[in-house]
């Protein structure tokens, strides 16, 4: 049969449009955050250990009578929309964080406004930032339909969970300023030029870079802590940030020798650099990013080679 010259008109009269689209999204999946923030202290001391051992594991997170935070705490919820086109209404979410979590703790001396903090129980554990967010995990859970939670306690150090398992992960930021120039030995100057343009002038430029180490790990019971966080800040000044701070990597920094110091490789290095340190103090690499600019950065997924199996939670909260 020979095919029609136009297209034939429907058989029927046009297809009703889906139903959900006139029902405001209803029944769709959609991700929301919410951002809270809460003054409140908190002190870092063991009971069981003596004056001079709190002190020398906590240092001066165990001086009396504590010290306090302006905690940034990020809520990321998940489902389907409902009939106003909500996954759920704002404000019920506000109130029952309020209700839950910064009406408790706004203002207070964290060790004793929640009993899981108290010291002086077997059970209690230290309110360390991977503890505290497990904490609201528990006590937000029942009430709103949690993804993930990030907590920032400054902006340079924060945990996220993101489910009601000891699994936190936890978050160190910081910095380093180097120069480097791109370019391979093997290519002559024109073809540097054509692939890296203005990277590759022969004297080098610099950046300032700011580093964020992800690791994953089990919250100790009692310590609150996925790894002792003083171990893994010294792993990272004194195998990254002391040798490669002031430098030009391409000559101070031996990798870098013979592998081109872009963003991408810097960050990979610093993951090879890291991975085995950390596991070394209880805790697994998850993550490195490096910012070189305001408008690049790159991100190394330690643990997973193979890209886009990062858990989704996190995506939504660093976007938060
Ligand atoms: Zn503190
Ligand atoms: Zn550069």
């Amino acid at each position: 049969m020979t095919p029609p010259l136009v297209a034939a008109p429907p058989a029927s009269p046009v297809p009703a449009e889906p139903a959900l689209r006139h029902a405001h999204g209803r029944g769709r999946p959609c991700v929301i955050t919410r951002r809270a923030c809460f003054s409140a202290s908190h002190r870092y001391w063991l009971p069981e250990l003596s004056p001079e051992q709190n002190a020398a594991r906590f240092g001066s997170c165990s001086l009396a009578p504590g010290h306090g935070h302006n905690y940034e705490l990020i809520v990321a919820m998940g489902g389907p929309l409902d009939a106003d086109g909500m996954v759920l209404n704002l404000s019920d979410v506000k109130h029952a964080i309020r209700e839950q979590v910064t009406g408790q703790l706004d203002f207070r001396f964290i060790n004793e406004a929640w009993p899981e903090f108290d010291l002086s129980q077997p059970g209690g554990v230290l309110p360390t930032t991977e503890a505290l967010t497990l904490a609201i995990w528990r006590r937000l859970h029942p009430h709103l339909p949690l993804m993930g939670l990030r907590l920032y306690e400054t902006d340079k150090l924060w945990a996220d969970v993101l489910g009601d398992s000891m699994e936190a992960f936890l978050t160190i930021k910081t910095h380093f300023a180097a120069a480097h120039r791109l370019a391979r030995p093997e290519l002559s100057s024109e073809e540097n030029d054509a692939i890296y343009g203005k990277c590759a002038r022969p004297h080098g430029h610099g950046h300032n870079y700011m580093l964020e180490v992800t690791v994953r790990g089990a919250i100790d019971p009692r310590t609150g802590m996925v790894c002792d966080l003083a171990a893994l800040q010294a792993l990272v000044d004194d195998l990254v940030v002391e040798p490669f701070d002031h430098t030009f990597l391409n000559k101070d920094v031996a990798h870098f020798a013979s592998t081109v110091p872009t963003a991408e490789n810097i960050a990979l290095h610093i993951a090879d650099l890291l991975g085995a340190p950390i596991a070394g103090i209880g805790a697994s690499l998850h993550k490195v990013r490096l910012q070189e600019s305001p408008n690049n950065a790159a991100e190394v997924f330690a643990e997973v080679p193979a890209l886009g199996v990062q858990p989704q939670a996190l995506e939504a909260l660093a976007s938060a």
